[in-house]
């Protein structure tokens, strides 16, 4: 397995998705190429492993594709960060805002222990709002957030300064 073999080129670029003028970053070509998703794993799995998870946290939903085969490889549980309603049981949720109105993400109220070490991951990261909330909720049940980790980051979005946690991405737009 090549891995440093361009990722870049097995990602694909929507324009005006979901609104107008907004370019998306589709990753579907990625997941559907199985070299260049191995090599995706490998290489996050390389940036996450040195600071030491106990548990990765994906968040819903293209964050659980990355999250869950990520674990595997390193050893670690995975838990799931869902929109609001999805998960059984006790959970602890967080409101947030976004450009128009808010959403929450919630966890289950007993999935991590506290003090553990959860590392975060999702797909991309833009404006970092996401991600911030998604750190304030694991940290709100007593989790310590050692880092982010997500595919693509926007650079100039300047995502990675709404976020207290250092954040690893493999590939970079500007
Ligand atoms: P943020 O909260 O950082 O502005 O947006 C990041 C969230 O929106 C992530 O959960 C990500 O899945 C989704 N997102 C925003 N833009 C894109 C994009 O261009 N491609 C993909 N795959 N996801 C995006």
């Amino acid at each position: 397995m090549s891995k440093d073999m361009d990722l870049k080129k097995h990602i694909r670029s929507i324009p005006d998705f979901p609104k107008p003028g907004i370019l998306f970053y589709d990753i579907s070509t990625l997941l559907a190429h199985p070299k260049a998703w191995h090599t995706t794993i490998e290489r996050l799995a390389d940036l996450i492993r040195p600071h030491k998870p106990d548990v990765l946290a994906g968040i819903e939903s293209r964050g659980f594709l990355l999250a869950a085969p990520l674990a595997l490889a390193l050893g670690t549980g995975f838990v799931m960060l869902r929109k609001k309603g999805k998960l059984p049981g006790m959970t602890v949720r967080h409101t947030y805002a976004l450009e128009y109105g808010t959403d929450t993400i919630e966890i289950q109220q007993d999935a991590v222990h506290k003090g553990a070490r959860v590392v975060l991951v999702d797909d991309l990261l833009a404006t970092g709002g996401t991600m911030a909330a998604a750190v304030e909720l694991l940290e709100s049940v007593g989790a310590v957030v050692p880092t982010a980790a997500c595919i693509i980051e926007l650079t100039f979005l300047e995502g990675r300064k709404k976020l207290k946690p250092p954040v690893e991405t493999l590939l970079q737009y500007d």
